[in-house]
């Protein structure tokens, strides 16, 4: 028996898109352990009644060479369809095109005026030389004005991300928000056409509905390839990041590792980490993210307005984003009817469903409230990371204590970042390098 024979796979935490991505790129023997019994994490697909619901939206952009190389090698050629991205804002009772900021017009004229002359006194002030603060809301007013900030950025920013707002980083944030040059601001006040601006104008959905078509995809290449042992139902309970070894629910002995692969939520991990000296505990409990609520929602008759997703940054409505599933993928409904996803502000507490169906059916979604089939309410506990003063460092913090010990921590909730499916699939890939190289080492 060769040594790499009696030496312990690489353990990888976690079947969601990262982990299934590790295992499929990775050379060395693998242990893959997922505590659901299906694979997907975040990118997996609920089937009732002919409706197919994912976990909200999930559309997929494939940018990277490398990301498109590793889905053609899994999915038959025709499984993704390409659709053009129809999205939209609703705001003081109108359907404008997103970006709200490059799309004015159409809204009552005074607040047209309000969002230009906002525009044009940021502009001077940032003539002026003036600083811009560290917060989101004061980013949104140094670079579009105060009236677009109020009418859009600071009502829709703070229903989706609560009460962690305020504590949110323009540093961060920016890189996500498109910057209209003013004549797209100004065209768009004037009615001029100013779509497709933003980093995802265009995206791709599994022609057959449910974007788990991906993970399922990915582990079906993992059996056929036979290069290690998937687990799902097993769960980690906790690790000896000292000790080096990991000990699995329901399993009375510690497996070794050289090479660990976290996929699961920072959070998670360090509460499951043995002998983690104080700084990385104290790290963690700076750690913050924000829980939602949402709605699978089906309808007996087609959604009454086209697009794909909405933005309602009015603070009336009990949701900041709703979604038509069906109006991308027609697959992910029955003939004639619609499933749509529902993005909930508020966390806790009961949920007024005839407060969400009149909301509906203001904005469109629904065509009438009688058109309702059914809803289930959801919940996404790490939904986003917040990041705020704290993130970079608490997460450096851990990252680095973590890697020290042939840990690392990856993925969107494992790197503790925001990250797209994409980012999730190259994560992957990378961390498989990484463990082979420990291994070759
Ligand atoms: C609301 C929402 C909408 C999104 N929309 C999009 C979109 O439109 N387009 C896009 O590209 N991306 C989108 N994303 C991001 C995308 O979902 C993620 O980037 C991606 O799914 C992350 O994959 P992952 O494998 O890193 O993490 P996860 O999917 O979270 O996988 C981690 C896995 O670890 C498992 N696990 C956790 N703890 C343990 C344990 N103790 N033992 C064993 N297993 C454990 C979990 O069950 C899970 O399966 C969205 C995310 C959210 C939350």
């Amino acid at each position: 028996m060769d040594a790499s024979q009696t030496r312990p796979p690489v353990i990888i935490v976690g079947a969601g898109l990262t982990g299934l991505a590790a295992a499929y790129h990775l050379r060395s023997p693998y242990l893959l352990v997922e505590r659901e019994a299906e694979v997907g994490g975040h990118a997996r697909s609920r089937r009732v009644g002919g409706y197919t619901f994912d976990v909200t939206g999930h559309w997929l952009h494939l940018r990277s060479p490398r990301a498109r190389a590793l889905v053609a090698a899994v999915m038959e050629a025709d499984a993704l369809v390409e659709v053009e991205r129809r999205t939209r804002v609703h705001s003081h009772g109108a359907l404008l095109p997103y970006p709200f900021q490059a799309n004015l017009f159409g809204l009552p004229l005074a607040v047209v005026q309000e969002c230009l002359c906002g525009l044009v006194e940021a502009r001077e002030r940032a003539a002026r030389g003036a600083q811009v603060g560290a917060t989101f809301a004061e980013f949104a007013v140094a670079r579009f004005g105060e009236g677009i900030a109020r009418h859009f950025f600071v009502p829709y920013n703070r229903k989706l991300w609560a009460e962690h707002f305020d504590r949110l980083s323009a540093a961060w944030v920016a890189g996500y928000v498109p910057i209209p040059s003013v004549a797209e601001i100004i065209g768009g006040a004037l009615g001029l056409p100013q779509e497709g601006l933003g980093y995802n104008a265009r995206f791709l959905t599994p022609r057959g509905g449910g974007i788990d078509a991906l993970p399922r995809a990915l582990r079906s290449a993992l059996l056929r390839g036979g290069g290690g042992e998937l687990r799902t139902s097993c769960g980690v309970e906790e690790i000896d990041a000292i000790g080096r070894r990991v000990k699995l629910v329901d399993e009375p002995t510690w497996r070794p590792y050289e090479a660990l692969i976290s996929t699961m939520p920072l959070p998670e991990l360090c509460a499951r980490l043995v002998g983690a000296p104080a700084a990385v505990r104290e790290a963690a409990g700076r750690l913050r993210w924000v829980r939602w609520r949402y709605l699978d929602v089906a309808t007996r008759a087609p959604a009454a307005a086209d697009y794909h997703w909405v933005y309602v940054p009015d603070p009336a409505l009990p949701f900041f984003r709703v979604g038509v599933y069906s109006n991308a993928c027609p697959a992910m409904a029955p003939p004639g009817c619609a499933s749509l996803y529902v993005e909930l502000s508020a966390r806790d507490g009961a949920i007024d469903e005839a407060a969400v169906v009149a909301g509906l059916v203001q904005i469109g979604a629904l065509a009438r409230a009688e058109d309702l089939g059914f809803l289930t309410v959801r919940e996404i506990e790490h939904a986003y990371v917040v990041f705020d003063d704290e993130h970079a460092a608490a997460t450096a913090t851990i990252l680095g204590w973590l890697a020290g010990r042939g840990i690392l921590s990856c993925g969107r909730y494992g790197a503790w970042t925001y990250d797209s499916m994409e980012g999730a699939l190259l994560a992957g890939a990378d961390a498989a390098a990484w463990a082979d190289a420990r291994r070759a080492a």
